[in-house]
């Protein structure tokens, strides 16, 4: 049975029902073993408006961009990913007829993360030291639980919070996540669904989709992508650094979007020229999809 890691993006504008839709019919009559990780971004900040509490981001001095987690902060984020996103995920795959539990990082110590202690933030072209922001750099992931899951049938649904060295939760990057937890599973593939149709040469000019990045020219990509795209190449760089064949960033906003993605539409990242073949040589058709 083939494992399969798909990150559902959390920005507005994601189709979580149709990424479960998909899901919910590979997990069910093509056989997958899946992993769904989930984004929470959108919810945390609308969540966090109605709360009254600003939404601030981190610039760290490479360019990455992420959420402030201070005290406050990590309340919504932990509501907003945990409670939210997660229990709405299992509930569409539940209402698709797919045996989903959801978890949280922190569940079974499913990720495991570092906290920095003080982190630097480049704020209007000078250097900031932050020293309360709860987010944490993934360092480990409990596989075997996954694989306990997996065996008996059910769909893991994963949200990005981790368990730091003291037990204290941890605003983690689901894409990493993602990455993490494909690579510890030996997933074949890992797919990255969002907003956008995949890495795009001008963003946000929809047109200029990059349909292959060899794995050699990663670095050279992420340096030219924009803030949050970043974070994607580099989980898609982490992801075939622990032997996933093939890193797909590809859009949610369309029907079957797993099975799309697959098919090589979006952006595919891949060490190996052959993994590229199937679609590099000619013009996408429409690939045949799983009836469900
Ligand atoms: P998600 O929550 O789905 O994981 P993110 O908001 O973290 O998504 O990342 C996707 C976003 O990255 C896009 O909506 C877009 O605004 C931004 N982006 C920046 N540069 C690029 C680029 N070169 N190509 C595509 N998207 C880009």
């Amino acid at each position: 049975m083939e494992t399969l890691v798909v990150k559902v993006g959390g920005a507005a504008g994601v189709d979580l029902e149709t990424v479960c839709a998909d899901v919910a019919c590979l997990a069910r009559s093509a056989g997958y073993s899946i992993v769904l990780v989930h984004g929470t971004s959108a919810a945390a900040d609308a969540l966090a408006a109605r709360a009254g509490i600003p939404v601030r981001h981190l610039i760290s001095p490479s360019g990455h961009v992420s959420r402030y987690t201070d005290p406050e902060m990590l309340e919504i984020y932990v509501a907003a990913a945990a409670g939210q996103v997660n229990k709405r995920a299992v509930s569409a795959l539940q209402r698709m007829g797919c045996n989903a539990i959801g978890l949280s990082g922190a569940d079974g110590r499913l990720l495991m993360a570092r906290r920095k202690a003080a982190v630097r933030s480049v704020e209007n072209g000078r250097q900031r030291v932050v020293r309360d922001d709860h987010s944490g750099q993934l360092e480990s992931t409990n596989s075997s639980l996954l694989r306990l899951l997996l065996a008996e049938g059910y769909v893991p649904v994963v949200a990005p919070l981790a368990l730091g060295a003291e037990g204290e939760l941890l605003n983690v990057d689901g894409d990493r996540a993602a990455a993490l937890i494909a690579g510890a599973l030996g997933a074949a593939s890992l797919v990255i669904l969002t907003n956008v149709p995949g890495l795009l040469a001008r963003y946000p000019d929809e047109d200029s989709l990059i349909r292959f990045v060899a794995s050699a020219d990663l670095e050279m990509a992420e340096a030219k992508a924009g803030g949050r795209m970043k974070k994607k190449l580099l989980a898609a760089r982490e992801a075939l650094a622990t032997g996933v064949a093939k890193v797909v960033l590809s859009d949610s906003r369309r029907a079957h979007p797993v099975q799309a993605a697959l098919a090589g539409e979006g952006t595919v990242i891949a060490e190996f020229a052959e993994d590229m073949m199937p679609f590099g040589a000619l013009p996408l058709a429409e690939p045949s999809m799983v009836a469900c």
